[in-house]
């Protein structure tokens, strides 16, 4: 049974396994593939998005600072250095010029680096300046033109200075721009508002601010790449998409940050949705899975329970039913001799009376002989009579059927053997119970059973109790003993086909199966528990007009 028992829950295990695996793991890869290609897609989809965003903001903020550079350079090429040196005539033109208040000063400077003329709010602090040592003096004096970093300046307000000199480099003219037109330019591609949007030059210094205001040192942690690259990049750390591309020829890196999730919103949100979905169809698929293969497998273990107890019924009863046969049999060729027996007793008897008594010398041990033959045969026939019985017994029929009788014949048949182990079989049965229409060969093979088990249970030295008595609608049939009992966890297990706590020599595991299985179909209840004085106890009970059946 044990066996059995392990192999319906492997086939179980493995049934349930093999649903489940089928069943969710196409979904499971079909799911991995798709969201693998789709984050792809979209990841791709979107830094091209935000190439091209930063591309153009770098376009525009190219465009604007050659903007200002080329209005100098037309200056120039429209008015000569003593024209622009009159202050008067610098203030015309830087009218002209200012009005959208960009441009914030203008200064005419020598190849001396004097400052000739200025117009602008730091008159008194540039008017005298000479600039012959400054590094952007140099450098337009070598390159012709210059635009600086951003700087506060005495007012405070961001900006930068663009200065550029005649091809003969004679003279220079230099302008401060108010660089707060960046914010603009930047504001517009801060595509997460929890990213940021910032110009920094080589040094890693902040040329506007940073739209989350973090400062340079934070900004710095975060580790951007200061090192040169081509085109656009566009980089993932710390699940912060950074794009950055270098302009005005590689002084300022302009840095876009989006944070991944916002990067890839519609696919972390598809995402999730199909992690749900596949969540909930595994479930949905695990739980039909164990449901069906459990009700399934219980249902092929109950059948195949059913058959082995049927299939050991059959065996049983075609066992009893040569018994019986052979029971017959022999019941009727001893039956012959022993009516001879008798006869010839009898005529021996009879003529013995006809003798004269005093001339036959052991006429009393002749007679008591005779009796003694009469005796024995006479218990000789009731042992015929009793196989005959049990002969058509084997039948299986429903008759009137007296239960103590068929305890007591129940008995008989063991007596022996319980002798032998020094059992002693009590019985109380009640005298007045009425017959039953039952099948007597059935239930004498189940009180048979029970009083086999009973004394395998006993052993050696002990007591059975068999009792009978009537309920209203009921005979009851109780054996106990007075052995171990039944351990409590295997109660319930007793009456399961192939269950037994016997050596394999000894117990099949099929007696109390067969006894359910028969109680039941005669419509009554057979039941085991143990005494409180020790040893176990089975009732059974039969219906006095049998209509279970
Ligand atoms: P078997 O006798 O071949 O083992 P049964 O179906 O008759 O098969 O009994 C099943 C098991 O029930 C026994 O192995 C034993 O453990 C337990 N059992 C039956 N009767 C008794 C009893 N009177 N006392 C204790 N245990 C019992």
């Amino acid at each position: 049974m044990k066996k059995d028992k392990s192999y319906y829950a492997w086939l179980r295990n493995m049934l349930t396994l093999v649903i489940i695996l089928l069943a969710t793991l196409p979904m499971l890869l079909v799911g991995w593939t798709s969201s693998n290609y789709y984050q792809k897609y979209d990841e791709e989809n979107t830094s091209n998005g935000l190439r091209r965003l930063v591309a153009n903001r770098r376009e525009i903020i190219s465009l604007f600072l050659n903007n200002h550079r080329e209005i100098l350079e037309q200056l120039m090429r429209l008015h000569n250095f003593d024209f622009l040196s009159q202050q008067e005539n610098l203030d015309r033109v830087f009218a002209a010029i200012s009005k959208s208040g960009v441009i914030v000063d203008l200064g005419v400077i020598d190849s001396s680096g004097r400052h000739i003329a200025y117009v602008g709010p730091y008159k008194s602090k540039l008017a005298s300046r000479n600039y012959a040592n400054t590094d952007w003096f140099q450098e337009v004096m070598i390159n012709g033109t210059f635009i600086s970093d951003v700087y506060l300046g005495y007012r405070g307000v961001p900006h930068f200075v663009v200065a550029v000199s005649d091809p003969l480099k004679r003279w220079i003219l230099r302008a401060t721009i108010n660089s707060e037109i960046f914010n603009a330019f930047l504001r517009t591609a801060q595509v997460d508002p929890k990213g940021d949007a910032f110009i920094i030059n080589k040094k890693g210094e902040l040329q506007t601010p940073s739209l989350l205001n973090e400062s340079e040192s934070q900004i710095k942690d975060k580790n951007i790449a200061l090192s040169y690259h081509e085109g656009t990049l566009v980089r993932t750390a710390n699940d912060t998409v950074y794009v950055s591309t270098w302009l005005k020829d590689g002084d300022w890196l302009l840095v876009v940050k989006v944070r991944r999730q916002k990067a890839l919103e519609t696919f972390l949100e598809a995402k999730s949705i199909n992690e749900i979905i596949v969540l909930c169809a595994s479930i949905v698929i695990i739980a039909i899975a164990v449901l069906m293969v459990r009700f399934i497998v219980n249902n092929i273990e109950a059948t195949a329970r059913e058959r082995a107890v049927l299939d050991s019924q059959m065996v049983q009863m075609e066992k009893m039913a040569s018994l019986g046969r052979l029971a017959a049999g022999v019941a009727h060729e001893v039956n012959n001799p022993l009516q001879m027996i008798t006869d010839q007793a009898g005529w021996i008897g009879e003529l013995l009376d006809e003798e004269e008594t005093e001339k036959v010398r052991h006429i009393e041990e002749y007679q008591q002989s005779i009796q003694k033959i009469r005796q024995h045969v006479k218990r000789a026939s009731s042992v015929t009579h009793r196989l005959l019985g049990f002969s058509r017994k084997m039948q299986s029929e429903k008759t009137a059927v007296d239960i103590n009788f068929l305890i007591r014949e129940t008995i008989s048949f063991l007596e022996n053997e319980a002798g032998n182990n020094q059992i002693a079989i009590e019985t109380q049965l009640e005298a007045a119970l009425p017959a039953i229409m039952t099948d007597a060969g059935q239930v004498g093979q189940v009180l048979f059973n029970l009083l086999n088990n009973a004394m395998d249970a006993v052993g050696k030295n002990g007591t059975i109790h068999v009792g009978s008595r009537q309920r209203s609608d009921a005979v009851v049939v109780e054996v106990a003993d007075s052995g171990p009992g039944i351990r409590p966890e295997l109660i319930n297990k007793i009456f399961e086909p192939f269950f037994t706590t016997k050596a394999p020599d000894k117990g099949t595991g099929l007696g109390l199966a067969i006894s359910y299985n028969i109680i039941q179909k005669l419509g009554g209840t057979i039941k085991a528990w143990n005494r409180e004085e020790g040893g176990a106890i089975f009732t059974v009970i039969l219906p006095k007009n049998n209509l279970g059946d």
